[in-house]
């Protein structure tokens, strides 16, 4: 979520001087925001309150962890949401009084592209963005320049979004050296394998622009004598995520149609791992699970994709990519009750934490997923954990706490791309000499 601090008294100056022209002055995917504000309550006693509010749509929860919780609401919810914390007896305090304004001001400028992107131009795209955010159209012309050029690359859409936008994946092979072939040969294991999936929540933007990166780097730099097989999603929202750019800056679920009613469903919380669980069936919800597991065509080519590779090779790691908090999080969401190897990930957990705070001293803590605001199922990581078999499951939540939250500057994208991989070059490293979980 976005500090209040002196900016609040910033964004009350702006809004007595440019009330009259409010709309015109707001950009077209902030409009929706006018009206909306952030407050703020305690944690302790708030949990049960906030969750019920967060089920029945009437708030929209930003930060999952430390002692308060922020949550935004909408001008037309504002009366019921307040009348519900004082008869829980919650004071909240207001944060920032129009989030559209607020956005515009303090955030919307650092975000913007501004040009600053050499990379990319309105045809191609050869290097992801370092310092600004990629349009989608810009990401495919990437990841097809890639697929083009690229020996070790092989780009495959999995399948089409609601509104028939590609769901790539993008295969990258390992170098086969004498050692790895070898290894490979004699040991009569199954090939092993890394899954990457970003940009399942679409206003979570660093996620997807880290993905990226991710894959310049396994490209480029990683060293190239490791026996995996890498697997990288790096938009698995790409409906949400473009409807971010047009008409909701804060959009978070898929563009399903729901009949009239709002649109969209939470993709992380319709995987068939405890379905329900965690998660709400009101249409107007930010987790809003879907009418069924797997209803929607996103979640459901990526898990078909999932299982077809898991039965002929062995994914070592499963990685779900989101923002924010600087937060690795381990299975299970659904209960507090530990997953295999749960010792495993928290040992390997430890050596990312380790290697991403020597790169800019950026702090990540790892928490068990069950263990934080609420229970959450029906996501990525349990359902890779229970029905994939997958000894190290993580989702990891990017920059910032919560001063930028889902509008983080896109200055801070190479950085924030940098220490995740050197986090990740060092856990693959240290789960590489281990046997695979599954031999042949
Ligand atoms: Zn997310």
């Amino acid at each position: 979520m976005w500090y209040m601090g002196h900016w609040l008294v910033v964004v009350a100056a702006v809004v007595v001087a440019t009330v009259a022209a409010l709309p015109a002055n707001i950009p077209e995917n902030l409009q929706p925001l006018i009206g909306h504000q952030v407050w703020e309550v305690s944690s302790e006693r708030g949990e049960a309150v906030l969750w019920n509010l967060v089920t029945e749509g009437h708030i929209d929860v930003l930060d999952h962890s430390g002692t308060t919780r922020k949550f935004r609401v909408a001008g037309k919810d504002a009366d019921k949401v307040a009348g519900t914390l004082r008869t829980a007896n919650l004071t909240h305090s207001v944060i920032i009084r129009d989030l559209a304004l607020f956005l515009k001001e303090e955030e919307g400028p650092v975000e913007r592209r501004a040009d600053i992107s050499r990379s990319c131009t309105t045809t191609s795209c050869p290097v992801p963005s370092k310092d600004a955010y990629m349009t989608f159209k810009e990401i495919e012309y990437y990841l097809k320049h890639i697929g083009n050029n690229n020996p070790r690359v092989e780009l495959r859409s999995l399948g089409k979004s609601h509104e028939g936008r590609d769901i790539w994946l993008v295969h990258i092979k390992p170098v086969t050296s004498k050692r790895v072939g070898a290894r490979i040969a004699f040991s009569h294991m199954r090939k092993r394998a890394i899954w990457i999936e970003g940009g399942i929540h679409a206003r979570e933007r660093i996620s997807p622009a880290v993905t990226l990166l991710l894959i310049d780097h396994f490209l480029n730099d990683f060293p190239q004598d490791k026996p995996f097989d890498i697997y990288i999603v790096p938009m698995a929202n790409p409906d949400g995520y473009v409807y971010t750019w047009t008409n909701d800056r804060l959009w978070r679920k898929n563009r399903r149609n729901n009949a009239g009613s709002c649109e969209g469903v939470d993709l992380n919380r319709n995987w068939d791992a405890h379905w329900g669980v965690g998660a709400s069936t009101q249409t107007c919800s930010e987790v809003y699970r879907g009418p069924s597991p797997f209803s929607e065509p996103e979640t459901k080519v990526l898990s078909e994709e999932m299982t077809r590779l898991n039965n002929q090779l062995n994914f070592d790691l499963v990685l779900s990519i989101h923002n924010y908090g600087q937060v690795l999080l381990y299975p299970y969401g659904w209960t507090t009750n530990p997953a295999p190897h749960t010792e495993d990930m928290k040992k390997k957990g430890n050596v990312f934490l380790k290697a991403a705070k020597a790169h800019a001293g950026t702090v990540y803590t790892m928490v068990n997923t069950a263990g934080g605001f609420y229970y959450a199922a029906g996501a990525t990581d349990d359902w890779a954990k229970e029905k994939l078999g997958t000894r190290y499951v993580y989702t990891l939540e990017l920059r910032d706490k919560g001063r930028y939250g889902f509008t983080l500057p896109a200055n801070q994208i190479l950085s924030t791309a940098t220490e995740v991989w050197q986090g990740l070059d060092m856990m693959i490293n240290a789960i590489a000499p281990e046997k695979t979980a599954r031999p042949n």
